[in-house]
């Protein structure tokens, strides 16, 4: 089934692969919901302009962390688009740190927020989609979950549990035909990345096989295809980086 007509949830809509996400997915006539934590004016902005375009969206300015907002959120946009068809968990943060100098909150920060969160809004949402017997979770994951990166031991680990989470439910919700996935972008040129510091840049660029960060565009683009024609592909990580984990 095509995208047009289709309702989703995004989380971390505002920025990076999240934008990117909500805009292919209107783009293609979806109606979207997005999720941000703070940035009122970009938020603003985006419902502004994907609404010019004839498109249908709305924000809502929810912390991913907290289940009572999600199972608003997602009571809000089925009353408002008349049917859900996915939640795209995407919201994360970084709180890159040496193990030995990392406190506790950057610990749970981290992991509530990328992996709580995703928790949050899909237990919110699954009960939908098993009453629908359609849907799809897509969780935004990471190759630092994969593989491992120094100085994100808390990010890594909120990332390899999300593939955990995915391949489970995947397990549990595939005969309701509800499929989950995940997509592990490498280096994406984003606020994210755009913190790192030159030297390490250099260092990564000369590990990525396609010798780039990727865009936006081409993480948002495989979501979309997940989303659309990926009926028979579930409980899959799917590596968007350059080639640089080749698993
Ligand atoms: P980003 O540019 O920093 O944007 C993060 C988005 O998440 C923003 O919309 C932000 O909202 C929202 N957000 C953060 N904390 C939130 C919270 N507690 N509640 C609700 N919304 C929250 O991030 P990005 O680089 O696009 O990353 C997006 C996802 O891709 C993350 O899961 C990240 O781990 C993953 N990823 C990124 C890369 C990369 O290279 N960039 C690589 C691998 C994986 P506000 O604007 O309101 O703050």
């Amino acid at each position: 089934m095509a995208i047009k007509g289709k309702s989703f949830i995004v989380t971390g809509g505002t920025r990076g692969i999240g934008r990117g996400i909500v805009e292919e997915l209107a783009s293609q006539g979806a109606k979207v919901a997005f999720i941000y934590a703070s940035s009122d004016q970009l938020a603003k902005e985006l419902v502004e302009r994907l609404k010019a375009d004839g498109r249908e969206a709305v924000a809502f300015k929810a912390d991913v962390r907290a289940f009572d907002k999600a199972e608003e959120v997602v009571r809000e946009t089925v009353n408002r688009f008349g049917r859900l068809d996915g939640v795209v968990n995407n919201a994360g943060i970084t709180r890159d740190k040496p193990l030995m100098m990392m406190s506790p909150p950057d610990w749970e920060e981290v992991i509530e927020t990328n992996l709580f969160g995703a928790f949050n809004f899909t237990r919110a949402v699954i009960k939908q989609l098993i009453k629908q017997k359609d849907g799809d979770i897509l969780n935004v994951a990471s190759i630092a979950g994969m593989v491992g990166r120094p100085g994100q031991t808390n990010y890594a680990a909120s990332k390899a549990g999300i593939v955990g989470f995915t391949k489970s439910l995947a397990r549990e919700v595939g005969r309701f035909n509800i499929r989950v996935n995940a997509i592990a972008p490498g280096f994406i040129d984003t606020e994210m990345t755009q913190n790192l510091n030159e030297k390490l840049k250099e260092e990564i660029l000369k590990e990525i096989p396609l010798g780039r960060l990727g865009e936006v565009k081409e993480v948002a683009k495989v979501a979309a295809f997940l989303l659309e024609g990926g009926r028979y592909i579930t409980g899959q990580v799917v590596f968007v980086d350059g080639g640089l984990v080749m698993a």
